[in-house]
């Protein structure tokens, strides 16, 4: 056994937030002991994807794990918090939901929440589940604050995240890295070496005509996979079939409107429109499919339907739903939008990052790069992948539109096995269960079933042990426990005032 058989060299290729992410959690564990450099590798010319800024409960984890100061991290970012996802007329036009993050409600006796609204509804006696959660009620209100550690109660298990500015987060984490040793070369690569007997990259070549060695390179490019794709071919896995949208339109605006903690999503004729509102300006999309609206029309339909004031001119993004067949090829692994990418609903692509992060921390090489572990990575990669996949179908397929060929296409289309059984088993008894480890829980599938107008024919019949005066009872309860519990919640606009103004 070879003793110390550690990485001396470590490239990142890429400076979005993929790319500092990556180099900030390299920082806070491998460089201590200067035995492994960290380089990054960005070229200014070149520029980030530039968006990506709405985010989920699961990166308070990185945070933790990075150490850092959240109120600072907020001022830094132009952040603001997030509790829900708000859904407009995804089902129908004219009617929405949100999909708040944490639970609804509390299990009792044994039997999930779920399975109770789901008999007080059949009876006809209850229709808001949103009602349920101390998320989705603060989202309605506009309202934030952060745990406060009280035990049982509601406000002592908020779940939130962040909207923040891309840009300024890539350079929040990039001081976070350099000061922990992680050094940056600023051009553009040119060139790519590989090993003639492995085929294992050995360094890029810069435009400047220098090399950056490396064992371990990990290809945080970008759309192009510049090491996983251009020089390994690692292939891809198409998913358009599914996810139709293949472009998109971003563009900020002006603050206007409401300052909810809750990031919005406006199904569209030809896709669907986000709205992420930060300390200083709102950022705005539309997602479309190229195949159903021009770039021109997508433009023009997204600025008619902002908030405020256009703060830049439109920036046209184009993607391709799927994911790289290998993320993990001889000594490349790529994290961000070189590994896959799915379009921005329900804002999963940055925590793919993370769990592209905290995976290769877990099985982090030596020199030999062992092929056992290296399957395992992939593996589990592909399964966060396609779990979140099926997830987004729902939102697509699960409506009555009927309004464009784009929704027609959509509600008639056929799915994958899993999302399939999955839907089976609700409309039998509303049941949901989590596989394995996938992102998305059940109260996640089950705030977007509910909100997408799918309806069991039965329910649990577990609930009817509890006799009905009880059941409406208890239900109350809860309410009431919510409803007074987000009476103490803060405004989210004075919340941030007097904890991470940016703007002071
Ligand atoms: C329209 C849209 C909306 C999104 N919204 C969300 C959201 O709300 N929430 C969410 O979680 N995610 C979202 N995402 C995803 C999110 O933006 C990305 O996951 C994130 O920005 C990571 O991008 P990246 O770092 O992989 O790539 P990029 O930002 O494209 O960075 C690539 C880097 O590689 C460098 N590079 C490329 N080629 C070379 C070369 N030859 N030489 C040197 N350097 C090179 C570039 O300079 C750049 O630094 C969205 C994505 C899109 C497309």
């Amino acid at each position: 056994m070879n003793i110390d058989n550690r990485l001396r060299s470590i490239v990142i290729v890429g400076g979005g937030t993929a790319g500092w992410m990556t180099a900030a959690a390299l920082g806070r564990f491998l460089t201590k002991d200067g035995q492994t450099r960290v380089t990054l590798v960005e070229s200014d010319a070149i520029g980030t994807v530039g968006v990506g800024e709405s985010t989920i409960p699961q990166i308070n984890i990185f945070n933790r794990m990075l150490g850092l100061d959240e109120n600072e991290f907020v001022r830094r970012t132009k952040a603001t918090f997030k509790l829900a996802i708000e859904f407009r007329d995804w089902e129908r036009i004219g009617h929405s939901y949100h999909h708040p993050f944490g639970p609804y409600g509390l299990d009792m006796e044994a039997v999930s929440f779920h399975a109770y609204w789901l008999k007080l509804h059949a009876m006809g006696e209850d229709d808001d589940l949103g009602a349920y959660s101390l998320q989705a009620v603060g989202a309605r209100q506009d309202r934030f604050m952060r745990p406060n550690g009280q035990a049982n109660s509601p406000l002592g298990a908020i779940a939130y995240a962040f909207h923040f500015d891309a840009g300024l987060y890539a350079r929040f984490l990039r001081d976070y890295a350099e000061a922990r040793g992680v050094r940056r070369r600023e051009g553009r690569i040119t060139s790519v070496q590989q090993d003639g007997l492995n085929g294992h990259v050995t360094s890029v070549i810069l435009e400047s005509g220098e090399a950056v060695e490396g064992d371990l390179f990990i290809d945080c490019s970008g759309f192009r996979g510049l090491l996983i794709e251009e020089t390994l071919h690692s292939g891809f896995e198409d998913w358009s079939n599914w996810l139709l949208n293949d472009r998109a339109v971003a563009v900020p605006c002006a603050s206007g409107g409401s300052f909810s903690p809750v990031t919005r999503a406006t199904a569209r004729p030809a896709g669907w429109q986000w709205r992420i509102p930060l300390q200083h300006r709102i950022g705005n999309g539309y997602a479309y499919s190229s195949a159903h609206i021009s770039q021109d029309e997508a433009a023009a339909y997204l600025l008619s339907h902002l908030d405020g004031e256009p703060l830049a001119e439109p920036n046209h993004i184009r993607f391709k739903a799927g994911r790289r067949k290998k993320s993990w090829n001889r000594n490349v692994v790529a994290i961000g939008l070189a590994a896959g990418f799915m379009e921005p609903l329900e804002s999963q692509s940055i925590h793919l990052i993370q769990v592209g992060i905290s995976r290769l921390l877990a099985m982090l090489p030596d020199r030999d790069f062992r092929q056992p572990d290296i399957d395992r990575y992939n593996r589990v990669m592909a399964f966060e992948y396609e779990k979140i996949r099926d997830f987004l179908i729902l939102h697509f397929k699960a409506t009555s539109r009927n309004d464009t060929p784009y929704w027609d296409y959509l509600r008639e289309m056929a799915i994958p096995d899993y999302l399939a059984d999955k839907i089976a088993l609700f409309e039998s008894y509303g049941r949901i269960f989590r596989e394995n480890e996938e992102l998305f829980n059940d109260t996640s599938w089950f705030s977007v079933m509910v909100g997408q107008g799918l309806r069991p024919r039965g329910y649990d019949p577990m609930v009817d042990v509890m006799p009905v005066e009880e059941l409406r009872a208890r239900m109350a309860d809860i309410r009431t426990v919510i409803a007074r519990s987000a009476e103490v919640m803060p405004d989210h606009r004075a919340f941030i005032r007097d904890h991470c103004d940016a703007m002071a």
